[in-house]
């Protein structure tokens, strides 16, 4: 305690992010948010990126590691040589976004996880010193249709998430399934619309006038499918369909977040322009300011756009998908496009082009002040 005043006192909080580095532009958005957040409280001296997939590149110097195998054969011996690290120097240190909790009969379990144990058992719990942890923003990854009592019958994730909830100082979720899953843990945590919200503020970028339609498509909806009976066909025919209809209303860009989208993007709807700068957020950002509306499968571009007073449709198929509610926008399962209807769906976000700006205004008003505050009495400052 003492010494996190101390430090603070002198106006020097060192921050170091667990986030990815180059690796999807949802968690450079909403870690930027964090950071917005964060610089609304307190002026901050440094912050440092830790790529959690690769939990080595917490040892300085050997960040530009991108192998998990590398990295796990390296850190023991990284540890035993005490080699300086961003986990053990920082004064704060943040969980930043992503899935956190998720628990599936057949695997993955979040237990499992690959940064948890050599950065948070192994170099911060042991080297403790007051310093402060905070678990900002991060979510569930079930089945779209989870309620979350996968955790019911796996002790070991749910030991796990009660521990990851014991070792932070604040948690805050970003979805109300993950809220259910850390309760049926015997933890209780509030939920936040995800910080990817603030990402615009942290970056000085305003809405411009729309000037397009964006549409993103994944494979099957989403990341995984998590052993549901998803339909890749039928989404991509329903796809092309929803492009067709949402050219009538405008020019219409697929924003791909990936090579690989980009790749099956051209294959798909060649007919359409594309935009993919990779690894650039801030692009990204920019791209997401000047848009009409956005119907897509990557649930931070929804956000990102919805930032901006433009209103999106997240269709998806994991329950990361449903976290945009918090945003009061619509979250459609991949597998329901067909009985909801093309037409409906693009009118869902059609419908609030005009007036959807105030609503994001108050939700981002209420959101901020709900993040300063708690984020500030963890801080103690
Ligand atoms: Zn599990």
């Amino acid at each position: 305690m003492y010494y996190l005043r101390n430090i603070i006192q002198e106006h020097v909080l060192k921050i170091a992010i667990i986030t990815t580095v180059k690796h999807n532009i949802g968690d450079d958005f909403v870690r930027e948010g964090i950071l917005y957040l964060l610089d609304s409280i307190k002026e901050l001296s440094s912050v440092e990126l830790i790529h959690k997939h690769i939990p080595i590149s917490a040892v300085h110097g050997l960040e530009k590691i991108r192998s998990y195998r590398v990295s796990k054969a390296l850190d023991p011996l990284a540890r035993l040589l005490g080699s300086k690290n961003r986990v053990n120097n920082a004064d704060v240190l943040i969980q930043s976004g992503a899935p956190v909790y998720w628990c599936h009969p057949d695997g993955p379990h979040c237990a499992d996880n690959e940064w948890f144990d050599p950065l948070i058992r192994k170099r911060f719990l042991p080297d403790r010193r007051g310093r402060k942890f905070l678990n900002i923003a991060g979510g569930s990854c079930q089945r779209y249709h989870s309620d979350g009592s996968e955790i019911d019958s796996c002790p070991a994730c749910s030991a796990y998430i009660r521990e990851f909830f014991d070792a932070c100082d604040l948690t805050i979720l970003r979805d109300k399934l993950a809220q259910t899953m850390l309760k049926k843990a015997g933890r209780e945590a509030s939920v936040l619309p995800c910080t990817s919200i603030f990402a615009r503020d942290r970056l000085g970028l305003n809405a411009l006038n729309g000037e397009y339609i964006v549409l993103n498509f994944m494979e099957n909806g989403g990341h995984f499918t998590f052993g549901q009976n998803i339909d890749a066909n039928l989404w991509r025919s329903q796809f092309k369909q929803i492009a067709a209809v949402a050219k009538k209303h405008g020019r219409v860009i697929i924003a791909c977040h990936t090579p690989d989208e980009e790749n099956l993007a051209s294959l798909l709807v060649p007919e359409y322009e594309r935009f993919l700068v990779p690894d650039d957020h801030v692009e990204f950002m920019k791209f997401y300011s000047r848009a009409i509306f956005g119907i897509v499968n990557r649930v931070h571009a929804g956000f990102v756009m919805a930032s901006f007073g433009k209103p999106v449709v997240v269709i998806g198929n994991d329950s990361r998908a449903l976290m945009i509610e918090n945003l009061n926008l619509p979250s459609i399962f991949v597998g329901d496009v067909e009985h909801i209807g093309v037409e409906s769906i693009i009118n869902k976000a059609l419908s609030r082009v005009s007036s959807y700006s105030d609503e994001i205004e108050a939700i981002r008003s209420r959101a901020k002040s709900e993040y300063t505050l708690a984020i500030g009495n963890a801080l103690e400052v």
